[in-house]
């Protein structure tokens, strides 16, 4: 039996050190064994030796980013490595062009590792998807070498378009993950956060019609309808003082009109709106969308939305693969904190968010210490080709590889959600 040490050379944290609160929710988890698995050990020889390869995949998609459904060369490139090292791929997959699903093992639990791929405009990997995709195929990798001794199957999703039209809520409903007893996954930030909170969003475009008129000689015969969608900011703006730490609305202008001395006769925006739960983001649209009424009635315009893809729900952590994570965390040298240990507010969304409504699921964040660069700015993306940046593939890939060997070697599916596994 081979203990396992950090491999970052970072000091493992003292248990001594601990608050007394720490140390008391730590107590009151299920018991564990010494990780002393010979798996963990074989799982850190597979990783070192894909470790550059990885890099430079992720350091290819920095270079050339992607958007949501548009990631060809990404999710190819995936694919070659994950073909190369004896998967079985299906690419395309589930009838999405850039989805696949690579898969090992024949019998038993089916664990899925999701890897994101897609880009932000114009800045690029400002959300680090780059090293999330490394990360899962390089988890995928050394899990590949023992999955039949474990008695596993696992797949590697490749699941776009994670950033606005939720990619993995067509995988869900395609039945990619029907089978699962767990998802997991890893994501880049400025923290290490084991369970962190991700808000339920709905993405949806604001149209307003109007009537053109000249500016100047003949505005009294125009219908605004750029006062339009200010009004509605002004609105949704009035109402924000009423809102929880965790409701959130967000918007630009796509289209605010064509000329200055033409009175705006169409105006679009796109606009995001966040809660905690379904149920409150079902109310808070209701008040959005009153906002948007008014301003149509006090303009005289006439309004419509368009939803865009399905609303992303909000991120349920499964507690066990959290526990099994912020130990092998530990072991990587991380000292996870928990979501509930930061401000409300301080949370994104991310389709994950449905996977976890029906799959056990784990969403840690690993922090690629960027700050003060932050997720969705162009020097985050910058920070995920440092070494740091790249500490989080390593850390992500063995942390989720670990994980999944103690779920396998203890035995502990049943601790999963009945019927799940
Ligand atoms: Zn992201
Ligand atoms: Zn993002």
């Amino acid at each position: 039996m081979v203990l396992v040490t950090a491999p970052s050379g970072r000091p493992v944290m003292d248990p001594s050190r601990l608050s007394e609160r720490r140390r008391r929710a730590l107590s009151e988890r299920v018991p564990l064994r010494p990780m002393t698995s010979e798996y963990k050990e074989q799982a850190l020889q597979r990783f070192d030796s894909v470790e550059s390869e990885l890099r430079q995949i992720s350091r290819w998609m920095f270079d050339h980013p992607e958007l949501g459904y548009q990631e060809f060369e990404s999710s190819r490139r995936l694919v070659d490595f994950l073909r190369s090292r004896g998967f079985e791929v299906e690419y395309p997959a589930y009838g999405m062009e850039t989805a696949f699903a690579a898969r090992t093992g024949t019998t038993g639990p089916e664990v899925v590792i999701c890897a994101e791929y897609d880009a932000l405009p114009e800045i690029g990997h400002a959300c680090g998807h780059n090293l999330i995709a490394t990360a899962a195929v390089g988890a995928g990798h050394v899990l590949s070498g023992f999955a039949g001794e474990l008695g596993i199957k696992v797949t590697v999703l490749g699941t776009p378009a994670e950033e606005q039209l939720g990619g993995k809520i067509d995988l869900i409903e395609a039945g990619a993950f029907s089978g699962a007893a767990a998802a997991l996954m890893v994501h880049p930030a400025t923290k290490d956060v084991l369970d962190p909170r991700a808000l339920a969003v709905v993405h949806l475009d604001l149209e307003y019609h109007g009537k053109a008129a000249h500016a100047a000689a003949t505005p009294q015969v125009g219908i605004n309808a750029l006062d339009a969608f200010v009004q509605a900011y002004v609105n949704v703006a009035t109402l924000r003082q009423h809102f929880y730490p965790t409701d959130k609305v967000h918007c630009i202008i796509t289209r605010g009109g064509t000329a200055p001395n033409i009175i705006p006769d169409y105006t679009r925006s796109s606009w995001y709106i966040r809660a905690a739960t379904m149920e409150r983001l079902d109310q808070l649209s209701g008040k959005v969308s009153a906002c948007f009424e008014a301003a149509a009635t006090a303009t005289g315009c006439t309004w419509d939305t368009r939803q865009l893809g399905q609303p992303y729900a909000e991120l349920i952590s499964h507690p066990l693969l959290s526990e099994l994570f912020d130990e092998n965390a530990r072991a990587l040298g991380r000292q996870m904190m928990r979501g509930s240990d930061l401000p409300p507010g301080e949370a994104g969304s991310t389709d994950m968010g449905n996977v976890s409504q029906v799959v056990p699921s784990l969403h840690p964040m690993l922090d690629i210490h960027s700050l003060p660069a932050v997720n969705h700015q162009a020097e985050f993306a910058a920070h995920t080709i440092t070494p740091a940046g790249e500490q989080a593939i390593r850390d992500g890939a063995l942390g989720m590889a670990w994980t999944v060997i103690d779920l396998a070697e203890q035995d502990l599916w049943d601790g999963l959600r009945p019927g799940t596994s």
